[in-house]
């Protein structure tokens, strides 16, 4: 069903699936089976498309915007979720590699 107008008429489509996470936030109630915390982001897809989505793997301090890649769920329950988007590239470490030294004034 369309979210904007509510029609029922849908089609089955190809999209993208690597975007851009624009926004994102962590869900404290729990929803449809699924136990809380859970985060709800905003994704840009390379084609354009807008979409909201179940987001996994951020580290908790992470800047958006992130680029993202969708995930299908494996579970053949059909437990929710059935997809979700996880940064396309792992967190990187703080660069300089090594503690910072304090000089003294
Ligand atoms: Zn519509």
């Amino acid at each position: 069903m369309c979210h904007a107008c509510g029609s029922p008429t849908v089609l089955d489509v190809p999209l993208a699936n690597e975007g851009i996470l624009l926004s994102y936030t962590t869900v404290w109630v729990e929803r449809e089976g699924i136990t809380p915390p859970f985060v709800l982001g905003q994704v840009r897809l390379n084609d354009g498309t807008l979409l909201y989505s179940h987001v996994r793997g951020l580290v908790d301090d992470r800047k958006v915007p992130v680029p993202v890649r969708v995930v299908v769920s494996s579970r053949t329950d059909a437990s929710p979720p059935a997809f979700w988007f996880e940064p396309a590239s792992p967190p990187q470490p703080p660069k300089g590699g090594g503690a910072a030294v304090e000089t003294p004034d």
